[in-house]
C-alpha cells in the first residue's frame, strides 16, 4: 500500500527513504516523544542503535507508583473503587480486572499495537485502567511530585493519547477522558522530614485526543528507516540539549572515547 509522508511538518526537511520495509520496528511511547522532541536523536536510536545517555532514574516516583499499584490492587480484589477515585465522583466504573492487565502494566511487554502496513509496533505500559459500565476503558496514570503545583505537561497528555490510540486500534472502546492521580508532597506546615513523607492525592482528568498519534507514528516509522540523518531539535530549555552541546565542544579538541580522558 502506497503512503505519502510529510516530514516538513516536523522540520525535518527532505528525507531520503530506503526500501527497507522488511525489518519489524518497535517504537515505544517514549520513543514517539523523542521523535517529536528531537528527530535526530530518535533516528540515531532506531536506525543506528545509538542511545541518548539516560538521565537519573526517578526512584522515589517509581517507589510511589509501586505502592499505589499495590493499594489499587487491594481495592480491585475487593471489587471497590479506591477512595481517591470515588471522591472525584467516578461512580459507574470499576478497576479493570481482565487477564490482559498484568501484561499491559509490564514495562518490558506493555500494551502494544502492530500495524501490518508499517510492519511496526507501537507500545507503552499503563499504570491502571478503569472499566466503565458501558464497557469503555479509561486509562489511569499515577504521578508523584514534590512541586508546589500540579502541572499537566504536554507530554503527560500525549502519553494518555498514545495509550488510548493503542487500545482503540486493538478494538477496545475507550472513555473520552483519561485520569491522572497526582500524589503531591505536603511541605507546608511540616517541621522536618523525620523519615516520613505525607502526600495529598487528587484526580485530574484530561480529554483524550488520539488524532495526532497515527500520522505521527507513520512519520516516525518512515524516519526510522531513512538513511539520511534529520536535523536536530529539542524541547529542552530554549531548544538546548546538553548532550549534543558536549559532543560539539569535545570534538573541537578531537577527544574520542578511546583516548580514555
Ligand atoms: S540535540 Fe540532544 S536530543 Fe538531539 S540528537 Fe543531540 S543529544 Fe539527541
Amino acid at each position: 500500500m502506497a503512503r505519502s509522508f510529510n516530514f516538513h511538518n516536523y522540520g525535518l526537511g527532505l528525507v531520503t527513504m530506503t526500501a527497507k520495509f522488511t525489518n519489524t520496528l518497535k517504537i515505544s511511547r517514549s520513543g514517539l516523544k523523542l521523535f517529536l522532541d528531537c528527530p535526530r536523536c530518535f533516528w540515531l536510536d532506531l536506525y543506528h542503535k545509538v542511545k541518548k545517555p539516560p538521565g537519573y532514574p526517578f526512584t522515589l516516583s517509581i517507589a510511589v507508583d509501586y505502592l499505589v499499584k499495590k493499594e489499587f490492587d487491594t481495592y480491585r480484589e475487593q471489587g471497590k473503587l479506591p477512595p481517591v477515585l470515588e471522591k472525584h465522583g467516578i461512580k459507574d466504573a470499576k478497576l479493570f480486572n481482565g487477564d490482559e492487565l498484568s501484561e499491559w502494566r509490564n514495562n518490558f511487554k506493555g500494551i502494544s499495537y502492530f500495524d501490518e502496513d508499517l510492519n511496526a509496533y507501537l507500545y507503552g505500559a499503563v499504570d491502571d485502567v478503569l472499566e466503565f459500565s458501558d464497557g469503555s476503558l479509561g486509562v489511569i496514570d499515577y504521578k508523584s511530585s514534590g512541586a508546589k503545583e500540579i502541572i499537566i505537561y504536554d507530554d503527560y497528555q500525549k502519553q494518555m493519547d498514545v495509550y488510548n490510540y493503542i487500545l482503540k486500534q486493538k478494538g477496545y472502546e475507550t472513555y473520552p477522558e483519561a485520569f491522572f492521580v497526582f500524589y503531591k508532597v505536603i511541605k507546608e506546615g511540616e517541621t522536618g522530614f523525620y523519615n516520613s513523607l505525607k502526600f495529598t492525592e487528587e484526580v485530574r482528568p484530561v480529554k483524550v485526543n488520539t488524532e495526532w498519534v497515527g500520522p505521527t507514528f507513520e512519520n516516525a516509522v518512515e524516519l526510522a528507516r531513512s538513511e539520511t540523518p534529520p536535523a536536530s531539535g529539542t524541547s529542552g530549555k530554549n531548544g538546548h540539549c546538553d548532550h549534543c552541546h558536549f559532543v560539539e565542544l569535545a570534538s573541537q579538541f578531537k577527544i574520542t572515547p578511546d583516548l580514555n580522558i
